[in-house]
Order: structure tokens, then sequence, then C-alpha cells
């Protein structure tokens, strides 16, 4: 399967807290440049960079703001002057996203902790000036709200390498799942999606592979906008549930099925031993998916060669070798 890159036309589109690119728009007139993220992922991605406290004009240095009140719904609150900036905040980050929206993004990466940016955890202050990490910024909280389906992951939960494939084997899907409904597809052309996703999903959740199973098998009765807005839903859902080493295992014994009769009693064993140490945690998925796909090429199967499972995503960034 060929990905887009930086060397190709860089279709995917990820916002992203500009301080994490470099730029200087912290409160200090500093950044928080992310070398993983500029060097690595910058190879693949095209960023919309997007600093909420500057876009609202609160300039370089300024002072330090902070959520303060119920985390269910924070005041944005400047530590020395006191300043509420809440509905500011709020009125931009609704015009924002809507932009956002527009312009078709396929991820988004956000500063942790910042009352304005951070996805998680990020510290409400009470009565008595004691912070609860149990809030999220004001911009976060807009941007995921109105695009419930967008890949939203924050750079310090990038640093962990399951979070961090399954961030980047989301992006790479739901750039796929864009580029299929722009391409107003009909109810045969979801059933399609449907079996080239079939292991990938496998490898998340059967639930939803189940789900979606059902869903597409009254496709041809389902008004198309529908179809798709379901599907749409869970597949994404599907892909955000957590992978693990049993899952992938048994998607690797799936995909084994397909060469029974191809190999010999030697390259049998030695395959059943590779995923076998792959479910006991001795080697990483890329081991035993690389002897796979030896077989795959010398003894093709059109079904497991359409299966995004094989490559979700581009192989340079190597993310199958730490999981
Ligand atoms: S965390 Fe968000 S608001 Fe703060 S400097 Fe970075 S981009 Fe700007």
């Amino acid at each position: 399967m060929r990905h887009p890159s930086a060397t190709t036309e860089m279709p995917i589109r990820i916002g992203i807290s500009a301080c994490l690119l470099g730029e200087k728009v912290r409160f200090d007139a500093g950044h928080k440049r992310d070398a993983f993220i500029v060097e690595t992922l910058g190879q693949f991605f095209h960023w919309i960079p997007v600093c909420p406290e500057m876009e609202i004009g609160l300039g370089t240095p300024r002072e330090t703001l902070r959520l303060i009140g119920d985390a269910a719904a924070p005041r944005l609150i400047a530590t020395q002057s006191q300043r509420d900036h809440t509905e500011t905040m709020q009125q931009f980050a609704h015009d924002r996203v809507a932009q956002l929206a527009a312009l078709g993004l396929h991820g988004y990466i956000l500063k942790k902790d910042s009352p304005s940016c951070g996805m998680l955890r990020v510290r409400v202050y009470g009565k008595g000036g004691i912070p609860q990490r149990n809030g999220q910024g004001l911009f976060a909280d807009a941007l995921m709200t109105r695009l419930p389906l967008l890949p939203v992951e924050e750079e310090g939960r990038l640093h962990d390498m399951p979070l961090r494939e399954n961030f980047i084997e989301r992006v790479f899907a739901y750039y796929r799942w864009c580029t299929f409904v722009a391409s107003t597809p009909a109810a045969k052309d979801v059933v399609r999606f449907h079996t080239q996703n079939k292991l990938a999903l496998l490898a998340h959740s059967r639930p939803h592979y189940q789900a979606l199973g059902r869903l597409v098998a009254q496709a041809g009765d389902l008004p198309i906008d529908e179809l798709l807005g379901e599907y749409g839903r869970q597949f994404m859902a599907a892909l955000k549930v957590k992978a693990s080493r049993k899952k992938h295992a048994n998607v690797l014994a799936h995909l084994q099925g397909y060469l029974k009769k191809q190999l010999d009693a030697a390259d049998k064993a030695e395959l059943v031993a590779c995923i076998e140490d792959y479910r006991q945690g001795l080697v990483p998925l890329v081991v035993p998916l690389t002897l796979l796909q030896h077989h795959f090429r010398r003894h093709p199967v059109p079904w497991v060669e359409e299966q995004t499972y094989l490559t979700p995503y581009p192989a340079e960034l190597m993310l199958r070798n730490h999981v």
C-alpha cells in the first residue's frame, strides 16, 4: 500500500499546538519543540499550527493562565491580574475549530498540561487554591467536542510506544476513511472498505468488528449517509481500543492459516514458533509480520494483500519494532 509522505503531496493535515513545532509562543516567549514530532512525523504530515493564547491576542511574554473552579465548566483566569478569558477563549475556539473542520484535518497533537491546549488531566484549581488533575484545556474541549472522530493525542503520551503506534495508525486510517468518503462511495464500496480493514479491526476490538460486520450486512438497505456516518463512528472507535499482543497474535495465526497448503513442515514450524515468541513478548511485532510477508510474496493471496493491517502506515516510522 502506498502511503502519502513528504516526498509526495503531503495530504495528511495535522493540527498542532504551535509551541511543539518550536514557535516562540509560550507565556515566557519560549517554545516546547519536540524533536520526534518535528523531525520524524514532519516527514509525513502537513502541520496546521495553532496557538490559541496568541490568537486571542495575549502576546508574549504574557501572564500565565489557570483553570479555576469546577472541572466540568472551569474558568480561564490570568494568575496575576485575575482577568477572566473564558468567554473570549470559548468564542475563539468555536470559530477556529469550525475553520479547522472546513480544512479537513486528519489528526491533532496537543500540548499537555496547558489550560488552553491540554487534553487530559489538566490542573483545575479549586477552593483554597488546591489543584486537581481532572480538567481539559478550553480549546482542546471545543476541538474534541466538534470533531469526535478526529484522532487527537498529547505530545507527552506520544513518547509511550503503544500510544504512539495507536495514534499514528488512527491518523492514517482516518485519512483513508476521509478519502474514501470523499469518493462518494456506494454501499458495495463500504463492504469492500470493511473487507480491507477486517484484520486491522480484529487486532483492536472483536466486538466492534462484529458490529461493523452486521452493519455492512445491511448496507444496501440503509441510506448511504446513514451507513457512512455509523460506519465511520464505529470504525474510529474500534481503532481507539488498544491492540494487545494476544489480539495481534490471534490475527497472525489467522494469517498463517492462509499458508496451510503452501508451506512445508519446517517453514510452518518456524512460523508457529515465531508467532509464539511474539505472543510471549520475546520479539516485536515486526518479526512475525516480516516472516509472514516473506511467505505471502512467494504465495500471494489477494484477500491478504489488500488488508490494511499489513501496512497501516509507512514502514519507515518503524513503529512495529517497538510493540
Ligand atoms: S500550549 Fe497551546 S496556548 Fe500554550 S503556547 Fe502552546 S500552543 Fe500556545
